[in-house]
């Protein structure tokens, strides 16, 4: 197969561990007999180094017109004091828009080789933590408007009926792929949007029986994704509560660097990216994790290339990888081999095997 991918590396570790990715890809290829074309896209710092711009028009053309983007991160201090709408993190608000892709799913696993890295207890990592937050992306109070008026500053939080239900079918399918427990995550004792989101969840329970939906108020959420984590099978929630949500649930799994991600919208083209941000702390000294990354590239495969075979490919690869007892430093433990980001990403290529 031939598949089109626009590739962002960003800011920061950005371009490190996308390099890393397309090494795990560029194996895929030459083992299952695809074609991957990269195309290069400036967002992010660079872009308003570049181009004055956090992403230009045609820059956003050649994702919308790509089969699927590859994404480092974006952002870093050296932007802190351009104006808000020309922030790095503005360009990545812009393609998600741009490509509509409104549902963000954020898996929570963690790798039984890491168990020891995981901050919780042995006790509660033991009982297992496999859960996948599904947010909504495009809308609520990032899309609000925002405005600053002397000494009052002023965010917008809207949803309506539709968004909540469409990003709502998508934490009920993802759920029946699953263990069919849905638990929707809002904060309706206090806020309009979230009674609404409340109540189109419950509408929307009466079309999938065979899943159990449950409800929860984020501040408990919080509180029980370190208490029980292994309770949750889909958390579905909005966009703001589920970045801070699927941060928390990223940490308890051992580290940031490990957690991919896919947005996805009305087609196959999805956005793919590791959780984490453009870590200006360790740019530039090989040393980050490429494994969110690697794994993201895995998540594209399966998503939107309908690859499954190749994705459980690299997911085995990372496992192998792992089992050998390889670790980049965020999750370096005691008698494991010390390497760095660009070792790690030919290590797992070098391990991926046709399945
Ligand atoms: P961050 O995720 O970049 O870093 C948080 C901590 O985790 C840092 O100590 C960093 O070194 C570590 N870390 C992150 N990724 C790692 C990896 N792959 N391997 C090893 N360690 C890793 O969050 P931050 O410091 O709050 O933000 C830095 C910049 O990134 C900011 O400009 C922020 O706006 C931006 N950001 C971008 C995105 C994105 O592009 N999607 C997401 C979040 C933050």
């Amino acid at each position: 197969m031939v598949k089109n991918i626009a590739v962002i590396r960003g800011d920061g570790i950005g371009p490190e561990i996308v390099n890393e990715a397309i090494k795990v890809l560029d194996k895929v290829a030459e083992l299952y007999g695809h074609t991957f074309n990269y195309t290069d896209v400036d967002m992010g710092g660079c872009a308003i180094d570049k181009w004055g711009d956090p992403l230009p028009e045609a820059e956003l053309k050649k994702c919308t017109e790509s089969d699927s983007v590859l994404l480092g991160a974006v952002g870093g201090d050296k932007w802190n004091d351009v104006p808000g709408n020309m922030r790095p993190e503005k360009g990545l608000l812009r393609l998600r828009a741009g490509m509509g892709v409104y549902s963000n799913n954020r898996p929570a696993k963690i790798w039984p080789q890491l168990a020891e890295a995981s901050p919780l207890k042995r006790s509660i990592v033991d009982k297992g933590i496999d859960f996948i937050i599904v947010r909504e992306l495009i809308g609520g109070i990032y899309f609000g408007e925002h405005k600053t008026e002397g000494d009052t500053a002023t965010d917008v939080l809207t949803y309506n009926e539709a968004e909540i239900e469409r990003i709502g079918r998508i934490g009920f399918e993802t759920a029946q792929k699953r263990g069919k427990r849905l638990c929707s995550v809002e904060k309706s004792n206090v806020l309009d949007s979230s009674r609404l989101w409340k109540k189109v969840m419950h509408k929307l329970a009466e079309e999938y029986p065979d899943v159990e939906l449950s409800d929860m108020l984020v501040d408990n959420c919080a509180m029980q994704i370190v208490k029980n984590p292994a309770q949750f099978d889909v958390v579905v929630t909005e966009n703001m509560f589920g970045d801070i949500l699927s941060d928390e649930a990223s940490m308890i799994t051992g580290s940031i660097g490990m957690i991919p991600s896919s947005s996805l919208g009305a087609t196959a083209c999805g956005l793919y990216e590791p959780i984490h941000g453009s870590a200006p702390d360790i740019a530039g000294k090989d040393i980050a994790n490429p494994i969110g990354t690697i794994l993201s590239a895995a998540m594209m495969l399966r998503f939107s290339f309908d690859m499954p075979q190749e994705a459980d490919a690299i997911e085995n690869a990372v496992w192998a990888y792992l089992d050998a007892g390889y670790r980049t430093a965020d999750i370096m433990s005691d008698g494991k081999t010390l390497v760095g980001c660009s070792e790690c990403g030919r290590l797992i290529a070098q391990k991926l095997k046709k399945e």
